[in-house]
């Protein structure tokens, strides 16, 4: 049965899809069979991964709202082992849509289920905010992955999600536990060095020993379709996010 990793933060552009694209992509390299799903409407991990978001015949819009089934929404990647459910804006409608449906909360666990045991891992790739989408992520997951910004606000609104896992396992989803934080876009200045004090001596063990670099070749990957290790296999970010899977999978 595959282990479900849900990352998300409702704050926008703290790493998220670079996270979830790139842990897949090494998971995938190290031989282990891995499903991203896209949970974004931006699209975003749909067309970092290589695919063209403006001509999908199916996504996970259809599998949310339309029954299509999630295994005719499983499409292969460049990547070996790394399967992909895309997604694209039409998401966004399922944001309301999603409202009057039964067990709404549960959608995507529901529709994941029959898929479960052809992967190991699943990988989500969650929206900049707290909505039934995202919510629908947690309620699927066997873990939440927390990328935090090694910037000054950095923690700010890490307790409204923290209570937003807290209600989900009091609601939906109660084996629900935080696989861990994960510091990104670290830079060599002092203000991203006292994030990272902070930051640990707020959330101790639960915070990854592997720290994601500020690394240009992580933001020019996705311009080509690839994940970072399929792009420059030695640049700072692929060996960040090479050493965050061994971290992973030695943990799990
Ligand atoms: P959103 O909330 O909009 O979904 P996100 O949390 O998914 O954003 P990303 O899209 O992963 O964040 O990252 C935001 C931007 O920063 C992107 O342009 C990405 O390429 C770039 N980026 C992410 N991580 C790094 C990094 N470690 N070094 C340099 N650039 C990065
Ligand atoms: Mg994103």
């Amino acid at each position: 049965m595959a282990h479900v990793i849900v990352i998300t933060n409702q704050k926008g552009g703290v790493g998220k899809t670079t996270t979830a694209v790139n842990l897949s992509a090494c998971l995938a390299a190290s031989g282990v069979k891995t499903l991203l799903i896209d949970l974004d409407p931006q699209g975003n991990a749909t067309s970092g991964i290589g695919l063209d978001k403006n001509n999908l015949e199916f996504t996970l819009y259809d599998v949310l709202i339309n029954e299509t089934l999630m295994a005719n929404v499983i499409y292969e990647t460049q990547v070996e082992n790394l399967h992909i459910v895309p997604s694209d804006k039409h998401l966004a409608g399922a944001e309301v849509e999603l409202v009057d449906v039964p067990r709404r909360e549960n959608r995507l666990r529901d529709t994941i289920e029959p898929i479960r045991d052809r992967y190991e891992y699943i990988i989500v790739d969650s929206p900049p905010s707290l909505s039934l989408l995202t919510v629908n992520g947690l309620a699927a997951g066997d873990s939440v992955l927390i990328p935090l910004q090694c910037e000054y606000y950095a923690l700010e609104g890490l307790s409204e999600l923290l209570q937003t896992i807290i209600l989900v396992r009091d609601n939906v989803n109660p084996a629900l536990k935080l696989q861990g934080v994960l510091l990104t876009m670290y830079q060599r200045t002092n203000l991203s060095r006292q994030v990272i004090e902070d930051v640990r001596a707020h959330l101790g063990e639960k915070v990854y020993q592997t720290v994601i670099p500020r690394n240009v070749t992580l933001g020019e990957a996705p311009s080509f379709g690839k994940p970072v290790i399929h792009y420059d296999a030695h640049c700072a970010g692929a060996l960040a996010y090479l050493a965050l899977t061994e971290e992973i999978l030695a943990h799990n």
